[in-house]
């Protein structure tokens, strides 16, 4: 995997985050591609399973807290690994839903030709090292190629995804790769710039430090102009 997928870890503004970028493009990977979707496919959990899974859940919350040295018997703490787990679960709504499906009844033929930017969607997810949140802003950009999505569907997509345990990094790619593979655009590009609460809380505690990540496909990737005039309008406050 070469730099398309760059990490920047900073406290500082804009100006920063674009040089960044403007370094980021490397070679994609079709191996990489095709891991993102994989990804995807394999760890689906069905809604239906969350009602059975739940005890054994619940359980699992209670042992947490009684080896922290909680008493789960008094009051405050009685329904705690309930609510817990089915916190945990509603965290992790995003892999009982398939990008297919959301996007099905929402890809529209149209010869619009010009870059589409959907900015700013909020973005929650957990890193999965320590299970706890990553928060943020994510960018969408796309150059259609005969076909558009409905626009609230960009956001479905990210909360498809990171309504997961994930990385940062592997989010970016497989909102990228998802907008890729439904709409055939002639490229795509995705930036994501997020907090992470397991380098704000624990580790470096670096209050204000924002990773920011991107990923540019096709003609993001390609064109220099095309890829300028994403960051330009992305930045754009
Ligand atoms: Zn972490």
């Amino acid at each position: 995997m070469e730099c398309h997928n760059r990490t920047e870890i900073n406290g500082k503004c804009n100006g920063k985050i674009v040089t960044e970028i403007h370094n980021a493009f490397g070679e994609f990977s079709i191996k990489a591609k095709k891991h993102a979707f994989q990804d995807n496919q394999e760890k689906s959990r069905k809604e239906a399973e969350d009602a059975s899974r739940l005890p054994a859940l619940e359980a699992a919350y209670a042992t947490i807290l009684q080896e922290l040295g909680e008493d789960t018997d008094l009051p405050g703490l009685l329904r705690t690994p309930l609510r817990a787990a089915k916190a945990m679960q509603f965290l992790t709504k995003g892999y009982h839903e398939n990008i297919y499906d959301i996007l099905n009844d929402a890809i529209f033929d149209e010869n619009h030709d010009e870059m589409v930017i959907v900015k700013d969607i909020d973005m929650f997810s957990l890193c999965e090292h320590h299970l706890v949140p990553f928060f943020g802003k994510v960018h969408i950009g796309y150059l259609p190629n005969k076909k558009v999505v409905g626009l609230s569907k960009l956001a479905r997509i990210v909360e498809v995804y990171s309504r997961r345990l994930q990385v940062q990094e592997r989010l970016t790619k497989q909102i990228a790769t998802a907008v890729s593979e439904t709409l055939q655009p002639a490229g795509v590009a995705v930036i994501i710039e997020a907090v992470h609460m397991c380098m704000v809380m624990r580790g470096v505690q670096k209050m204000n430090s924002r990773t920011v990540t991107s990923t540019m496909l096709g003609v993001f990737r390609e064109d220099p102009k095309t890829r300028e005039e994403f960051l330009a309008l992305a930045k754009d406050r």
